[in-house]
């Protein structure tokens, strides 16, 4: 029988040497990053998903790449190694298939970052997949199967997400995860300048009810009441019903994370309906103070206006991780300054700070490069969001290094951490259904 073995390069990664100490140091930070380590590659087991049924599959998590990685690979003597990984850890993937293809495998790449750099990921891949999975796996194991691989497999229209197979849940072993993932749309209909997710995978479609029911009865055969993070970008930016999978939620005593954007907060309704049906926690994207990036339409507004609709998804008993970006054009020491202070005096449970990053494929990075912005010397391995990776426009890098530090170490000291934390408390003990959990979530998050 073919065999495949799935390898997601996953965990967060932080090269800046200061920060990466803040971070050990600071209770707020470490929270999230460990979340975010928990997260199962959805992409990857979307994929095992749609393989035939002649074809067997393992899945190899992997937070480095190393000799034993390698070795426990080459043991199971597959007949193709599938890797994802975002862009920060592609130079990772780029060395993980050399030394695989030296041992004679065969290798593919897929997800954002080999979308949005297809040419450079050929040098190092037997083959890479551009856009989508979906439409081009089942060719892409038939070719492997018959020994004749190419090099670039591309898919002509976006998948209908109607024919969304059960990810395989399953091959992440019987010990229930921490966090289950799970998908419900694929896109935003926005198009913010910094965001890749957006639009590189196709255009905004949303997964049917039906479906989302199947995937979450699958994680529940493993984990009853499971934590869930909904491996979304912008849930409930959309047309589509979500009512029936809402009650589902409901039913399975689920505990679920998600991203929206701060319109939500004035749909009292759907504030109630995800309250009760177990959401924790909204990470809300309210980037910038000093400048809105492009291409954020509707999501565009007043401060007053963005802040009512937070206090409102917070009434309703749901926190809001308020996400702000640092370093976009026009940021300068004072500026990071104030927004120290501006997170330090909001009503937001939490709080998440990362730099402006241009990730390729998206338009900011085509502005940054065409303006000569790029800084030469900083690989792939730079882009994790945590690292500076371009020249701003009213700094050095230095200063945007050393302002960055600054306001991680005031919004995330001990105390607005222990503020912040109580006020999640809060939220959660008013809302009858999280209520019982709310001690436990609040060293979960
Ligand atoms: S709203 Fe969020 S997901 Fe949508 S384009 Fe902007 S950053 Fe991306």
């Amino acid at each position: 029988m073919p065999h495949v073995v799935f390898v997601p390069l996953s965990g967060m990664r932080v090269r800046e040497e200061e920060l990466l100490a803040l971070g050990m140091a600071l209770p707020g930070l470490q929270p999230r990053a460990r979340a975010i380590g928990q997260l199962p590659a959805l992409g990857v087991l979307t994929l095992a998903g749609l393989n035939p049924a002649h074809w067997t599959c393992s899945y190899h998590e992997a937070a480095a790449v190393d000799a034993t990685l390698v070795e426990a690979i080459a043991a199971e003597r597959p007949d193709l190694v599938a890797v994802s990984a975002l862009t920060a850890s592609a130079e990772e993937a780029y060395r993980l298939s050399g030394m695989l293809r030296r041992v004679g495998l065969r290798t593919v790449l897929g997800g954002l970052h080999a979308t949005a750099c297809a040419d450079e990921a050929g040098q190092f891949f037997d083959a890479v997949v551009v856009g989508e999975g979906e439409p081009v796996w089942p060719a892409v194991l038939a070719d492997a199967e018959a020994g004749r691989l190419r090099p670039l497999y591309r898919a002509r229209e976006p998948f209908a997400l109607t024919n969304a197979p059960t990810p395989r849940f399953d091959l992440l072993g019987a010990k229930p995860r921490p966090r289950y993932t799970l998908q419900t749309q694929r896109g935003c209909p926005l198009a913010c300048e910094f965001c890749g997710a957006s639009r590189l995978l196709g255009s905004f479609r949303e997964k049917p009810a039906a479906n989302l029911i199947r995937e979450l009865h699958a994680i529940e055969t493993l984990s009853p009441a499971p934590l869930l993070e909904l491996a979304d970008d912008n849930t409930f930016a959309g047309h589509g019903d979500l009512t029936a999978f809402l009650q589902a939620l409901a039913s399975s005593g689920a505990r679920w994370f998600t991203e929206s954007d701060w319109r939500l907060g004035e749909r009292p309704e759907l504030c109630r309906a995800i309250a009760d049906a177990g959401c924790v926690q909204v990470l809300v994207g309210l980037e910038s103070l000093v400048r809105a990036p492009g291409g954020m339409g509707a999501k565009n507004a007043d401060w007053p206006r963005i802040l009512d609709a937070i206090a409102a998804i917070q009434s309703a008993g749901v926190a809001v991780i308020g996400c702000f970006i640092a370093g976009c054009d026009g940021e300068s020491q004072d500026s990071l300054d104030r927004l120290a202070e501006f997170i330090l005096a909001s009503p937001l449970a939490d709080v998440q700070i990362t730099l402006q990053t241009p990730f390729p494929g998206t338009p900011l990075y085509r502005r940054l490069r065409r303006d000569g912005r790029i800084l030469p010397g900083r690989d792939w391995s730079f882009y994790t969001l945590f690292d500076v990776t371009y020249q701003p426009d009213l700094m050095s890098v230095a200063e945007l290094e050393a302002g960055f530090r600054r306001l991680v170490r005031a919004v995330f000291a001990p105390e607005p951490t222990r503020r912040r934390q109580a006020l999640r408390r809060d939220i959660w003990h008013h809302n009858p259904r999280l209520r019982p959990w709310a001690s436990a979530l609040c060293s979960a998050t």
